[in-house]
């Protein structure tokens, strides 16, 4: 049921919007150092990709 936007607690909009996350669709968390890089695409931090080094940093 929907309910008045006054009636609403501070509290319930917080907890609501606990499971609304800033993500970047096609993004994913780089194994080997935790950056965020595109899936399926070598991690420009430090030239992982699927758990083996890819590109040598000089
Ligand atoms: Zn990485």
């Amino acid at each position: 049921m929907a309910v008045p936007k006054s009636r609403t607690s501070k509290k319930v909009t917080r907890q609501r919007r606990t499971h609304k996350k800033l993500q970047v669709p096609g993004m994913i968390e780089c194994s080997n150092c935790g950056e965020f890089t595109k899936s399926h695409h070598v991690c420009k931090a430090c030239g992982h990709y699927d758990g083996k080094e890819v590109v040598e940093n000089q």
